[in-house]
């Protein structure tokens, strides 16, 4: 038994138009009479016919052989079941091929949203290391400023000792009646 996602086919010898229901791993061609052999040389996917066997189809790039759950033995992806063991190879687990590629669509997504989070994270942090150079820089200003008031402070305080002593001064003069 076989199946096939296609319906029918092109005769590879004289092109008269096949109908897939028989589902079976070669066909006898209604216009011609051959009987073609269509397990490992068919693309169940687009249709495409080999002329020689082929493992991956020439025309849309598929897998045509399916590895075996059970023994890991390589069928055609048309068989139904495997041709060593007759383990089941459904269409569950053809369409699980088709799946994995979604799967795989589905995780290059995320992984794009992850690099996007990244980045995202990443311009946080730039954001915070400004901020905080930015903090930085207004407690320096702060810093000075305060610094120029402790020093405006200090020479104020100096001044006025100088002019409490020059004024003690000056008045000891008086007092002494040197002037
Ligand atoms: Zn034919
Ligand atoms: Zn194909
Ligand atoms: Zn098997």
């Amino acid at each position: 038994m076989a199946r096939y996602l296609i319906l029918a086919m092109e005769c590879p010898l004289c092109g008269t138009n096949i109908n897939l229901d028989s589902q079976s791993a070669q066909v006898r061609c209604p216009g011609c009479g051959n009987e073609i052999p269509l397990r490992d040389r068919l693309c169940p996917y687009c249709g495409a016919y080999h002329n020689k066997t082929a493992t991956s189809c020439q025309k849309c790039g598929l897998e045509m052989t399916r590895r075996c759950p059970q023994c890991g033995a390589l069928n055609w992806v048309g068989d139904e079941e495997c041709g060593e063991c007759g383990a089941t190879l459904d269409m569950v687990a053809l369409l699980t091929g088709q799946l994995t590629t979604t799967d795989r669509l589905d995780q290059q997504m995320a992984e794009a949203r992850q690099i996007k989070d990244l980045e995202e994270t990443a311009s946080d942090a730039r954001m915070e290391r400004m901020l905080a150079k930015e903090a930085a820089r207004q407690a320096e200003i702060r810093r000075r400023i305060q610094e120029q008031k402790e020093q405006e402070r200090k020479a104020l305080t100096a001044t006025g000792i100088i002019a409490g002593i020059v004024l003690i001064f000056l008045l000891v003069s008086v007092l002494a009646g040197w002037f």
